[in-house]
């Protein structure tokens, strides 16, 4: 596809996915030993068991023989002692072994140009996945698993770059939250009649989320003894399964029910063109009160502040609790979804000022404003990692 065309760059699986065409070519050469060692254990064992039949009492020099085999070139038939057969050649296989070279040590000069070839494969991986649409993102780590480990490497590298990691401001949040009673004022939201904490984190990276949150209401229920124990559930979407915590899917559709979730987090994942889709996929499966948290690198907003993405998502129907700005690189954000009591408190309020229509008019403009340019394109900028 044009769009993933980059000069000098050929984006052919064997040659950007090198780890994997690697992998292949061991395998193959692992399959041709395999047919080779079937081959000859199937005409060894038909002459074991003719040994067998002859000379029972020297199986174990045997079992010694077959372990010592592959290195053997000539091995006498000095079993056979009834035979006067001359020694039986045993052809080495000629295939090559599977033998993966084992890695050259890379002077302190190869180390610097590898390290600047992956931290440039990483701007580039980094840079389509903020200029193509989620659908299109989706198709290109299904066929290409290998960029999206490779994205990973160094993204990792980069977040140990940051004064501090955003999920961690999450999984803190969630944790000081938990302090208080759930669906209480400043408790975390649950799901009605049993409580359930049901978080989304949507575009989870290696879901470090899931497994914060999981180890901390764990260590909590444990102590509860007879108080009552947190029900709590975090589902993780992301493009590629890399650990068992993670669903595969393109955040615009995720598999879950509506109004099944508590807390929808996107943390640095609005990355589709189309990321306005996400935020209506997280109002479809939000319940009535759940929260939507955000974070992203402050100078995607072109505003700065990112009033501007604020009001758009307004627009959507959620609203608006907070802006944290006060990080230097990340912004935050906490909305909510409004149960139906308030939305019609609101429509009537906007009726009565007669503005009602007014905000009708602007949600349809603003569909019309994303169908003509996608809102990765003015909303929020690509987030266009420096060159360290
Ligand atoms: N939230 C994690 C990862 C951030 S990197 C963290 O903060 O550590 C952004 C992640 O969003 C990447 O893993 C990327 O694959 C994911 N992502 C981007 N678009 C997506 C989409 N359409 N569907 C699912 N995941 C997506």
């Amino acid at each position: 596809m044009e769009l993933f065309k980059v000069e000098g760059w050929n984006l052919n699986t064997d040659k950007i996915a090198f780890k994997d065409s690697k992998k292949k070519e061991a395998q193959k050469a692992r399959n041709k030993q395999e047919k080779i060692d079937r081959k000859e254990a199937s005409t060894k064992n038909g002459k074991k068991q003719k040994k067998e039949h002859h000379q029972v009492e020297e199986v174990n020099e045997e079992e010694d023989e077959e372990e010592d085999e592959e290195e053997t070139e000539d091995i006498p038939d000095v079993k056979d002692k009834s035979s006067k057969k001359k020694p039986q050649k045993v052809t080495k296989p000629t295939v090559a072994k599977p033998v993966v070279q084992p890695a050259k040590k890379l002077t302190p000069l190869q180390q610097k140009m590898m390290a600047k070839l992956s931290g440039s494969r990483f701007r580039w991986i980094n840079e389509q996945l903020y200029t193509i649409t989620s659908d299109d993102a989706l198709n290109l780590i299904k066929d290409q698993p290998a960029l999206f480990d490779e994205y990973h490497e160094g993204f990792r590298s980069q977040v140990q770059s940051w004064p501090e990691n955003p999920v961690d401001t999450f999984v803190n949040e969630i944790k000081f939250r938990s302090k208080k009673v759930i669906n209480a004022p400043g408790g975390l939201p649950g799901l009605y009649p049993n409580k359930e904490i049901v978080i989304a984190d949507m575009g989870c990276g290696e879901a470090q989320l899931a497994l914060d949150v999981t180890q901390f209401f764990n260590k909590i229920n444990k102590k509860a003894k007879g108080r009552r124990k947190v029900n709590f559930k975090v589902n993780s979407f992301d493009l590629k399964q890399t650990n068992d915590r993670i669903t595969v899917a393109d955040i615009r559709h995720v598999p879950m029910k509506d109004e099944s979730a508590t807390i929808a987090i996107f943390c640095l994942s609005l990355m589709g063109t189309n990321f306005l889709d996400f935020i209506k996929e997280a109002y479809r499966i939000l319940a009535p009160r759940g929260e939507l948290w955000i974070s992203e690198i402050k100078s995607r907003f072109s505003d700065g502040r990112g009033d501007e993405f604020v009001e758009t998502l307004k627009l959507m129907g959620f609203f608006h609790k907070k802006t944290d700005d006060s990080n230097k690189m990340f912004t935050r954000f906490e909305f909510f979804k409004p149960p139906e009591d308030i939305i019609q408190e609101r429509k009537a309020k906007l009726e009565r000022r007669n503005k009602f229509i007014e905000v009708e008019t602007e949600k349809e403009q603003l569909e019309i404003k994303r169908s003509k340019v996608a809102e990765g394109k003015w909303l929020l900028k690509p987030c266009i990692y420096k060159r360290r």
